[in-house]
């Protein structure tokens, strides 16, 4: 698969947050009027479709919003194929589902992060949320509306990832999305909670061991260098040089992974008309009340930079990978308030490229002078 994608132009993935955070708390007057109204949604939905990502996700907690399902049906009236990251919850029901389904939903997604309803309730502080979450993905399969799951790494689970994936290959899942995590700034007991980047390392050999043989596919949400794991175990695997490995993934994609580097290509706007990157990196590129999303995207200094890796510093700045990888801009962001800095999280030394190849052409040379 050629890659012929313009990020300059077009994102791959926006993201609306369709309701504040803390609706469910004492904020929720003022959460409520920050809220775009039911026109300005409206508008903001013909804006996303006049940038066409393939991707477009009705985030947060959708079905608490009053004409949620008119708005997944004028998102797919406008051209777009709107997703929905559900929090399974009261409102979930076989009924919505179906619903959601006749509105236009294209693909629904779910979070679960453990395998089993000790471990998977105990994450998400919500008793019976495993089950519901399980309802959910049932519901799903039934009603023919393509599912995706969300999978949180934290110390706690990342030792579950197999019995996870056991647990999805119960259900018809097409995309089982990894998500890292990218510890707030001065939040000491989340950075000592993070994988070291040798355990980075750890669990994507995992993901790429189950990859092998999963009926869906495996992408990872802020470890970017996921894409260089891989492409290194496919060069040790077909005995090519890294080179050789990057080109086929530049001709067909890597199977399973983003053809393009999300980080890259991604707009999260909140409940009140906030552009992001990503939910991650909160440094704001403007608002949809003032300026228009095509404008934000395409030419605002935010986008822009973040799309010319000549920016990158550090050992991203200086690595062969960077156009596939790059690093998580938001991990950078958080740990030294640069956002163009070295993702500290990845243990690859800029530089080993050339090595392996040196070595792969003297293995070369061996093999001649043996013959
Ligand atoms: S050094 Fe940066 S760009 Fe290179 S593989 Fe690691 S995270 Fe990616």
């Amino acid at each position: 698969m050629k890659n012929t994608f313009d990020l300059n132009q077009q994102p791959l993935v926006v993201v609306w947050e369709t309701t504040h955070p803390s609706t469910s708390d004492s904020a929720e007057g003022h959460a409520l009027s920050s809220q775009l109204t039911d026109p300005e949604a409206e508008e903001l939905i013909r804006e996303v479709a006049e940038l066409r990502p393939p991707i477009f996700v009705l985030a947060g907690d959708s079905l608490k919003r009053p004409g949620i399902f008119s708005f997944v049906r004028y998102a797919a009236s406008c051209g777009l194929h709107p997703n929905m990251l559900l929090t399974a919850d009261a409102e979930l029901t076989r009924k919505s589902m179906a619903e959601l389904k006749t509105s236009g939903l294209s693909r629904i997604g779910f979070t679960l992060d453990g395998p089993t309803a000790e471990l998977h309730d105990q994450l998400s502080c919500v008793a019976g949320s495993f089950d519901c979450t399980l309802h959910g993905m049932l519901w799903a399969n039934n009603s023919n509306l393509p599912l995706q799951v969300q999978t949180v790494v934290t110390r706690e689970n990342w030792n579950e990832l197999e019995a996870i994936a056991a647990v999805l290959k119960k259900f018809q899942v097409i995309v089982w999305s990894v998500s890292f995590p990218v510890p707030v700034p001065g939040d000491q007991q989340a950075a000592e909670d993070a994988p070291t980047p040798r355990e980075f390392e750890e669990i994507f050999a995992r993901l790429y061991a189950i990859a092998q043989d999963a009926p869906f596919k495996i992408k990872t949400v802020e470890a970017q260098h996921y894409r260089r794991f891989v492409l290194q175990e496919k060069a040790k695997a077909r005995a090519v040089s890294i080179e050789d490995a990057a080109n086929a993934f530049q001709d067909e994609g890597i199977p399973g992974v983003m053809p393009i580097n999300e980080t890259r290509g991604s707009v999260f706007i909140t409940c009140s008309g906030e552009v992001f990157a990503s939910n991650c990196l909160p440094v704001s590129a403007g608002n949809i009340r003032n300026q228009k999303l095509t404008e934000i995207y395409r030419n605002s200094t935010l986008f822009q930079s973040l799309r010319d890796t000549s920016l990158l510093t550090g050992k991203c700045g200086r690595c062969e990978f960077k156009e596939v990888c790059g690093g998580s801009r938001a991990r950078s962001w958080a740990a030294a308030g640069d956002m163009f800095g070295e993702d500290a999280c990845c243990v690859y030394l800029p530089g080993s490229k050339s090595q392996t190849k040196a070595k792969h052409a003297d293995d070369e040379q061996q093999k001649k002078v043996s013959a």
